[in-house]
């Protein structure tokens, strides 16, 4: 029962959780069984080997845990670092700044790399730190491929062509949480040592599992990692993964098999398709508030989001304004500004199980909602630029043609 109803469908475009699609609603709903028969090891064979699929690795060996991103992160951190490590960590946004606040509580040595909000990791303070560096003290790199609350995403292939060119042994550990599975992102051709996700983003599924992929150097690192895991320890795992019995502790059945549907709808679609889908809902979104006359909050064109985009508002109007407003007139969810850019920025985001024609109602509830707060905008016109570029690049449905 809905406690606060809304007529109609709502529009879902916070940046996760996203939507959920029909098929994995209809494949979760159903009753618990016993993990320890035959069937639920035989369905996490087939999840662990797909998974790879959306990571683009054949030789990482990925962990389907019970928990969030944050739980991912620190999956990612304890097995593979011990406590006093020195590593570099990239902060450019709430999210990135939270997993610095994790990665300083767990008592890593952690060398921020500050930049503004709205610009991308500064790759120049990563090469000067490798250039002098010698003695190899630096065990990680930590970067956040897209950084959700600014949608800013990284050049995560020119982190390894550095890491390479200065012959440096770092882990690479990266932040894909609003990215896998949306974004181009190629866990073995760019060398990354962990890659993680969370499954109420792009994956679209319930919240509540946290998809850790480890590189070969990564698993390496983690049998002399001193840092105290428990819940998250990969070697509870993988004792589990040789008895063919996969689970040290009760899995989510219901996730699983969503997980198991929701990964059959994106290679029904193909994940280089839903990959260029989210380039068309990310460029169509950008062309809208361009038509607006609003400004994009991440800076530059290299580093725009293909999942969210965080739209700057004048000074005159306070963007949770906009946000509340939506949600109360038009049942249209955005997201909120976060931290420094709180009522500066509200955000759109396009990423998951949604199609252009979903995207053109937001864009329409958003003219609405900007006029409504006193924003002089012409309605239809982030819409209509919208549309003409839409109307063009979409393709037949992969699966109609
Ligand atoms: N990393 C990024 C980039 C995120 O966007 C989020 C959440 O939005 C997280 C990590 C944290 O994930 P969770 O809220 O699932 O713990």
């Amino acid at each position: 029962m809905d406690y606060v109803y809304g007529p109609g469908r709502n529009h879902l475009f916070v940046p996760g959780p996203v939507n959920i699609p029909d098929p994995v609603i209809r494949a979760m709903s159903r009753q618990n069984e016993d993990y320890r028969s035959p069937a639920v090891p035989a369905l996490t064979k087939t999840l662990l080997e797909d998974v790879k699929k959306i990571f683009k690795t054949t030789t990482g060996t990925p962990f389907l845990f019970p928990t969030t991103g944050t739980g991912a992160w620190e999956s990612a951190l304890t097995n593979t670092l011990s406590p006093g490590d020195r590593i570099v960590s990239f902060s450019l946004g709430q999210f990135s700044l939270l997993w610095i606040d994790q990665q300083q509580r767990l008592n890593f040595q952690v060398d921020v790399v500050e930049s503004d909000w709205g610009h991308g990791a500064d790759l120049g303070a990563l090469e000067t730190k490798l250039s002098q560096d010698a003695a190899h003290t630096i065990k990680a790199v930590c970067i956040v491929h897209n950084e959700t609350a600014t949608g800013v995403t990284n050049d995560l292939h020119a982190v390894r062509k550095l890491l390479d060119a200065y012959r440096h042994p770092a882990l690479l550990l990266v932040d894909g949480v609003s990215s896998i599975c949306a974004l181009d992102f190629r866990m073995d051709e760019w060398g990354v040592d962990v890659a993680l996700t969370g499954s109420q983003k792009a994956l679209s599924l319930p919240t509540g599992l946290g998809i850790v992929c480890a590189s070969p150097r990564a698993l390496e690192a983690s049998k002399t990692a001193k840092s105290v895991r428990v819940f998250f320890d990969w070697k509870d795992y993988l004792k589990f993964y040789k008895m063919g019995t996969y689970w040290p502790y009760t899995p989510s059945i219901q996730l699983l098999y969503g997980l198991r549907a929701g990964l059959d709808l994106i290679f029904e679609e193909g994940l280089d398709n839903v990959i260029k889908r989210h380039t068309r809902l990310g460029t169509a979104t950008r062309m809208a508030v361009e038509a607006w006359g609003l400004k994009n909050c991440t800076q530059k064109e290299e580093n725009f989001s293909d999942t969210v985009t965080a739209v700057v508002v004048p000074p005159y109007i306070d963007s949770a304004e906009i946000v509340k407003h939506a949600w109360k007139r038009y049942n249209l969810s955005l997201g909120l500004g976060l931290n420094k850019v709180a009522g500066k920025v509200f955000r759109i985001g396009h990423l998951g199980n949604l199609n252009e024609l979903q995207l053109l109602g937001c864009l329409s509830g958003v003219e609405m909602v900007l006029k409504d707060v006193g924003y002089p905008v012409k309605l239809g016109s982030g819409v209509a630029a919208a549309a003409a570029y839409l109307s063009n690049a979409t393709p037949l449905i992969p699966s109609r043609i």
